[in-house]
């Protein structure tokens, strides 16, 4: 295969898995911010901002449809993450998957990212450094994205975005606004994964997700 197009489908593949996105469910104009994305990924894939940079396999960017109206918000990159370049594809990420199915999406429907970019090592929660070293980016791609409803997977993501220290359990149930965009906080995957009980109110906050958000 010629060298440039291995090159521009390996980025698209990073960028966005292995779709190519035609029509979705919840997308908003075909195409409209891949451009800008693209562009945006090239501009600071190479980050050396903090000291995760110089140990990462891959800058994990995000993945999804990138018009989508729905952008989810995780945490940081895993092993796996780190070594596929693309966000939730470890065991949170499968669960992932499930509980979408389960509101008839599947993650090419909406657009996946993390609060830093870069695998911390052991899978350590993110300093508040690297936190505000990598923000910026987290924001610049909702900025492009511009979907109608955020979900932090989390309470990292919800405090980064919402800047509070309020509890996971007290910010779910509620729509909060983030730069006038609707927010919703439910428990990350890895949480249900360690505490199945959790899965109950977690299906609440996605048929909620569903009902209001999806056509
Ligand atoms: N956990 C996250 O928060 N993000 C990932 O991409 C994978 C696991």
């Amino acid at each position: 295969m010629n060298k440039k197009i291995k090159s521009y489908l390996n980025q698209y593949r990073v960028m966005y898995g292995n779709q190519i996105y035609l029509n979705m469910k919840t997308q908003k104009k075909e195409n409209y911010n891949k451009n800008k994305l693209n562009e945006y990924f090239s501009s600071i894939n190479n980050c050396m901002k903090c000291s995760l940079g110089k140990n990462r396999k891959n800058f994990v960017f995000g993945m999804g449809n990138p018009d989508s109206n729905i952008v989810f918000v995780g945490e940081a990159p895993g092993k796996e993450e780190d070594r596929q370049g693309l966000p939730f594809v470890g065991r949170s990420g499968k669960l992932l998957d499930k509980i979408l199915a389960a509101i008839n999406l599947t993650r090419d429907d909406v657009y996946i990212l993390n609060v830093l970019k870069c695998r911390p090592p052991e899978n350590r929660d993110p300093s508040r450094e690297e936190i505000e070293l990598c923000e910026q980016y987290l924001k610049e791609q909702l900025r492009i994205i511009k979907p109608k409803l955020i979900v932090a997977l989390g309470r990292i993501s919800a405090m980064t975005l919402l800047k509070t220290k309020t509890s996971l359990s007290d910010l779910r149930n509620s729509i909060h606004k983030y730069e006038d965009i609707d927010f919703l906080v439910t428990y990350h995957p890895a949480a249900l994964l360690r505490n199945p009980n959790l899965k109950k109110f977690a299906w609440e906050d996605f048929k909620l997700i569903r009902d209001k958000y999806i056509a």
